[in-house]
């Protein structure tokens, strides 16, 4: 903005400059006309220099909401498949236009998602609204295709220990599972997005090299996701941590690829989605009333409550095309059929809810 104004104003100078004849201008014009154009030069320069230093901010926001998945996934008390139809079908309704809405995973290892396909195929799909579900290996991508899914996630970590612990394999094998996964949905015209957990903090190996975020990334990325969304997936990073993170990530690719995950164990979901923005990131996955934790990491908080990112968003001028109150609606819902307080700040001022004890 500002080296757009200096050129104007120069160009302005210019041309009163020019219109001297300079045969009789005596020579302090002439002088006078060389140091303009040099400084019009000087400053053509800066403006091309700093223009790549100057911060787009980001005008609208795609939520995308991981409650039915990664919430419900992470809350100790098993939800009927009605429930979560009917949770899934007022969120269609609040102009979310990507929903999370199960996980394709063994019963035996995750059995609040054991009823995968029953939800998927009870919701009221809505034109224009995408309906991903997570499936980790190909058994689960055919089991989802079968079911319907349009679009399916893999899951990733940055972090040697976690992904042992998680998916029982190395980062390395992991990567090879994806592939049979994304190669078959690329054969059938299906969008995958992946996830790379653990970005900033382990609860094993501690603090996680930016460098591996990136590495990761980029693989899936070569692999075909067409979206990477970067999880702090215990919740401890901070603006500096996410800063340090994202500015090695972005070297493999442009913002427009990346989506952000921020769990608020220590308060810091917020902070971490505006510092992304601040880095032209805007894609933010949220949970609706902060549903969910992590099974790997004690004490790790849902996701950001949706309610909270949008009204945060909503009062910085950015857009979502949400309507507040129907999520707060959808939040009020799924607390009370969990028995549980809202954790969205926002849903808990504006509401009073009374869980079922
Ligand atoms: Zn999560």
């Amino acid at each position: 903005m500002y080296p757009k104004m200096c050129e104007r104003y120069i160009c302005h100078l210019l041309s009163i400059l020019t219109t001297y004849d300079r045969q009789s201008a005596d020579v302090s014009l002439q002088i006078l006309y060389i140091i303009y154009t040099e400084i019009y030069l000087i400053l053509i320069m800066l403006s091309r220099t700093f223009s790549k230093f100057i911060k787009r901010s980001v005008s609208s926001v795609r939520i995308v909401e991981v409650g039915p998945r990664d919430g419900l996934q992470n809350e100790p008390k098993i939800v009927p498949a009605t429930t979560k139809i009917e949770l899934i079908n007022r969120l269609s309704k609040t102009g979310l236009k990507n929903i999370e809405a199960t996980s394709f995973v063994s019963a035996k290892w995750v059995p609040q998602m054991g009823d995968n396909a029953e939800v998927l195929q009870g919701i009221d799909k809505v034109d224009g609204i995408s309906y991903p579900v997570l499936t980790p290996n190909l058994k689960g991508f055919e089991s989802a295709i079968a079911a319907g899914a349009k679009e399916v996630a893999v899951f990733g970590a940055a972090s040697e220990s976690f992904t042992k612990k998680n998916v029982n394999c190395s980062i390395a094998e992991s990567i090879e599972r994806f592939k049979s996964v994304i190669d078959a949905a690329k054969e059938k015209n299906i969008k995958v997005r992946g996830y790379v957990s653990t970005v900033v903090g382990c609860p094993y190996e501690g603090k996680i090299k930016p460098s591996a975020v990136a590495m990761v990334s980029e693989k899936l990325f070569t692999m075909g996701c067409y979206e990477i969304s970067l999880g702090d997936t215990i919740g401890v990073g901070t603006p500096g941590t996410f800063k340090e993170m994202l500015k090695e990530v972005l070297k493999v690719a442009p913002a427009d690829k990346f989506a952000v995950h921020c769990h608020d164990t220590y308060g810091q979901a917020l902070p971490n989605i505006l510092t992304s923005l601040e880095f032209d990131i805007a894609v933010v996955d949220a949970s609706v009333s902060g549903l969910g934790g992590c099974p790997y990491a004690r004490g790790a908080s849902g996701n950001a409550a949706t309610e909270d990112v949008v009204y945060m968003l909503h009062g910085c001028g950015v857009k979502t095309g949400i309507d507040l109150e129907l999520l707060i609606d959808a939040g009020k819902f799924i607390c009370e059929e969990l028995g549980r307080q809202s954790e969205s700040k926002v849903n808990r001022a504006t509401r009073k809810i009374k869980p079922k004890l």
